[in-house]
C-alpha cells in the first residue's frame, strides 16, 4: 500500500476519534478541538495553514491523514449574478452547485448525489446515471465554497441553503443529515437550520423519518401535479409513492414538526395547465399548512415539455388565492449558464471563466 492510500480522510473522524488519536500519540486532548475547528469552522484545506498547531504536529497529521477537499474545476457566471460551480470530487466525479443572489438573500443550491436515479421526465439531471451518494464533507464543501464566493463576488454573506441541486437528498439520508449537522452546529458553520430547505421528489417513508428524527430544517416537495395519472407520467416515483401516500406522510410530518411545507410546481403546456389540475393542487394544499412555489420551466432539450402560457399561470394564481393558499411565481435564475432548476447536467462545453 502506498502512503497515499494508507492515509485516512481526517474529516471522517468524529471529534471523539480525533481526541483519541491525539491521546494515542501522547499529545493533549484539546488539540483535537483546535484541529476540528480548522476543519469544520474555518474550512481549511491544508494542515500547513493550521497556525496554532506546532510544525511537528502538523507534519504528523500530514503523515497520518489527508483532507479530501473538493476542487472547483470550473466557474461560470451568469449575467444575473448567478454562479455555477463544477465541483470535482476526490474520485474525479463532478457535481454542480449554484450561488443564487437576490437583493435580500444569497442562496446556495447544492447537490446530494452524483447524478440521480429518479428519472423525472422533465429534468436534465435524470439523463445522467446515478453514480454514487456524496459524502457529508463533499456536501459541506459545496456550501463552504459558496460562502467564500458570496463574499468574494458579492461582498455579502451566504444566507440560505437549498438541497435542490443534483440528486435526491432523501435517498442519501444519513450523509445529508450529517452534512447539515456540520453546517448548523456552532463548531461548524453555525448556520440556522431555519435557513436550510431540503427538497424531495416525495419519498414518503423518508419524509416520515425526517419527522421522527425531529429535524429543524424546512421541507419542500416537488409536487408538479396532485393527480396520480399526471404525476406518474411526469415522475415515475409516483407509481410507488402515490399522492395519497404523500398526503399521509405530510400529515405525519406536520403532526410531529408543526412546520408547513413548500410545494414546488411547474405548470406545463397541455399537461397540467387546466382548471382541473389547479383545483386538485388547491385541495392538496389544504391537507397541511403549506405554500406553493410556481417554478418557471427551464427547457432542457427536446421540446416535449413547454412552459404554460402566462394566462394559465394567472388562472392558477387566481384559484389559489380564491382558496386562501399562498402561491408565488418563482423566476428562473442562471438560465444562460444552464444553472437553473433541473438544468444541472455537467455540460462543460461552455465558456470557461477563470477563478
Ligand atoms: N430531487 C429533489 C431535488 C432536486 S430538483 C427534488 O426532486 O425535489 C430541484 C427542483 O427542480 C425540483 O422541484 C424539480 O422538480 C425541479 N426541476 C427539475 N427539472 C426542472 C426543469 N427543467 N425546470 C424547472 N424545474 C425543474
Amino acid at each position: 500500500m502506498n502512503q497515499e492510500s494508507s492515509r485516512r480522510d481526517i474529516r471522517k473522524l468524529s471529534l471523539r476519534e480525533l481526541e483519541e488519536f491525539f491521546v494515542s500519540i501522547g499529545d493533549k486532548k484539546f488539540r483535537a478541538k483546535q484541529v476540528y475547528d480548522w476543519l469544520w469552522n474555518k474550512t481549511l484545506k491544508n494542515f500547513s495553514d493550521m497556525s496554532n498547531i506546532s510544525k511537528a504536529t502538523r507534519e504528523l497529521l500530514e503523515k497520518h491523514f489527508i483532507i479530501n477537499h473538493v476542487h472547483v474545476d470550473q466557474i461560470q457566471r451568469s449575467s444575473d449574478g448567478t454562479i455555477k460551480n463544477a465541483v470535482k470530487l476526490f474520485d474525479g466525479n463532478i457535481v454542480e452547485s449554484v450561488l443564487i443572489p437576490t437583493p435580500k438573500r444569497i442562496t446556495a443550491c447544492v447537490s446530494s448525489q452524483v447524478g440521480c436515479s429518479l428519472d423525472c421526465n422533465f429534468c436534465a439531471t435524470a439523463r445522467l446515471k446515478r453514480m454514487r451518494n456524496l459524502n457529508p464533507d463533499e456536501i459541506f464543501d459545496q456550501v463552504a465554497t459558496i460562502m467564500e464566493e458570496a463574499s468574494l463576488y458579492h461582498d455579502r454573506p451566504l444566507t440560505n441553503i437549498v438541497f435542490m441541486g443534483m440528486g435526491e437528498p432523501l435517498l442519501n439520508y444519513a450523509n445529508v443529515l450529517a452534512a447539515i449537522e456540520k453546517i448548523t452546529s456552532p463548531e461548524g458553520l453555525g448556520m440556522s437550520p431555519k435557513r436550510i430547505t431540503v427538497s424531495t421528489v416525495g419519498v414518503c417513508k423518508m419524509i416520515k423519518k425526517l419527522a421522527d428524527d425531529d429535524v429543524k430544517f424546512n421541507l419542500a416537495v416537488s409536487l408538479h401535479s396532485a393527480i396520480n395519472e399526471t404525476r406518474s407520467r411526469l415522475m415515475p416515483i409516483n407509481d410507488t409513492n402515490p399522492v395519497e401516500d404523500l398526503a399521509e406522510a405530510l400529515r405525519y410530518w406536520y403532526a410531529k414538526t408543526r412546520r408547513k411545507v413548500t410545494y414546488e410546481y411547474v405548470i406545463w403546456k397541455g399537461i397540467n395547465d387546466d382548471e382541473h389540475h389547479a383545483h386538485a393542487l388547491a385541495k392538496f394544499c389544504k391537507i397541511i399548512p403549506s405554500k406553493v412555489n410556481l417554478i418557471q420551466y427551464n427547457p432542457i432539450d427536446d421540446g416535449e415539455f413547454q412552459q404554460a402560457d402566462p394566462e394559465k399561470v394567472d388562472m392558477y394564481l387566481r384559484i389559489m388565492e380564491g382558496q386562501g393558499i399562498i402561491a408565488k411565481v418563482r423566476k428562473s435564475r442562471g438560465q444562460d449558464i444552464d444553472a437553473a432548476c433541473g438544468q444541472l447536467a455537467n455540460k462543460n462545453d461552455l465558456e470557461l471563466i477563470p477563478e
